[in-house]
């Protein structure tokens, strides 16, 4: 496809140079090329602009005035700026001190002919479409967008643009769901909301895994009444495991029907989204062909207590703030799987490892930060 539209897609090709860039020596600076010697006058015998060249040859004594990017005269090896000489006529002076080289950029400098820059794997960012472009290639090919259906499930769900009968409350998840889905890239097929009912669960996941890589479903998932999800998917296929030492989150099965796999995610709609970051989200970068280094945990220092008891890791949201010349972190407050809040208010999550407790103001902890830079 034309490189623009490759933003954000995941290249399936090496990109293999065959022009070095920048495609000839050139100066880096304003000021005048000139073969160095002991000597401190220089005569000036032509200019070279960027994209125009000096024709001629340039000899001991002579200089050229260039600009940023012109192409080095040949003759030339180094460039004094501009702001340090002394003009008179068509002479120059040039201080002592100058260093044989400088301010000049080499061919091949940055990418070398026959020396691949990019594997197949990387995430194109505005970085890499540029330098593909510097490159002159205009088309590249990239990996085929994963297919990810997902549905909500919840007697007690009702859709936007209805009104909230007793009992009902609206279906937040399938809006999260989809939130993450459209920032990994992958294609999101919304199987709208599905009734807590055997027959009507079994076909949508026989519709979802067909059409799907990958079927993420939210509620249902724990072991009350009205709870199939998990029988479903071992009756269609297999569940590989359930359950977790983390919270939010700990019913969460994972399986598979056919070629596809399954994420069967709690209900709340805080746990939806930790679970998703801490298990779908990789999943999801693998199977789409990526190979993105892992998500960094950074350290940072506790602003206050935090509750936690060992047995379990737990992911608290928080707010990581410079205090003078120190980063901090805090909670949001209220912890609840249901208050959706906390996530919203949040930069970061606070990530309490499995057998630590409580924490204490001034502690160390983890943080794992909600957005990066590209
Ligand atoms: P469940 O795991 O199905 O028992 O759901 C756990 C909690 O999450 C219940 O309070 C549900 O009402 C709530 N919940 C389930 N699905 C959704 C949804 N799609 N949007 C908002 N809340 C939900
Ligand atoms: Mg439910």
């Amino acid at each position: 496809m034309l490189v623009r539209e490759a933003l954000g897609r995941v290249l399936a090709q090496d990109i293999v140079p065959a022009i070095n860039v920048p495609a000839h020596d050139n100066s880096a600076m304003d000021g005048y090329a000139l073969r160095l010697s002991k000597e401190e006058m220089y005569e000036e015998i032509g200019t070279a602009l960027a994209g125009k060249p000096f024709a001629g040859k340039l000899g001991p004594g002579q200089c050229v005035r260039v600009m940023t990017g012109a192409v080095m005269p040949q003759g030339a090896d180094t460039v004094v700026i501009q702001e340090i000489v002394k003009k008179e006529g068509e002479r120059i002076t040039v201080p002592p001190g100058q260093k044989k080289a400088q301010n000049v950029r080499y061919a091949g400098e940055d990418l070398k002919i026959g020396v691949a820059v990019l594997k197949p794997g990387v995430l194109l960012k505005p970085a890499d479409i540029g330098l593909i472009a510097s490159l002159g290639i205009g088309e590249v090919r990239v990996k085929r967008r994963l297919r990810v259906a997902f549905f909500a499930t919840g007697d007690e769900l009702a859709s936007i643009g209805t009104a909230l009968k007793e009992g009902e409350i609206y279906d937040s998840n399938r809006y999260t769901v989809h939130g993450m889905l459209a920032r990994l890239g992958v294609e999101a097929i919304d199987m709208g909301v599905v009734r807590d009912d055997p027959a009507q669960l079994e076909k949508a996941f026989r519709q979802a895994s067909e059409k799907a890589d990958v079927v993420i479903t939210t509620g249902g998932v724990s072991v009350g009444e009205a709870d199939f999800i998990r029988q479903m998917m071992a009756k269609l296929g297999e569940v590989l495991f359930w359950k977790i030492a983390m919270r939010p989150g700990r019913p969460m099965a994972f399986g598979r029907i056919g070629n596809a796999f399954l994420f069967g995610l709690p209900g709340n709609p805080v746990a939806v989204m930790v679970t998703f970051y801490q298990f779908v989200r990789d999943a999801l970068l693998h199977l789409s062909g990526r190979s993105d280094a892992p998500f960094p945990l950074l350290q940072a220092i506790a602003a206050e207590n935090m509750r936690k008891v060992p047995g379990r890791t737990e992911y608290q949201r928080g707010v990581l703030f410079k205090d003078r010349d120190q980063w901090k972190v805090r909670t949001t407050g209220q912890q609840g799987s249901g208050v959706l809040r906390s996530m919203s208010e949040a930069n970061c999550f606070i990530v309490l490892e499995h057998e630590r407790a409580s924490v204490k103001a001034g502690e160390p902890v983890s943080v794992q930060l909600f957005e990066g830079l590209a």
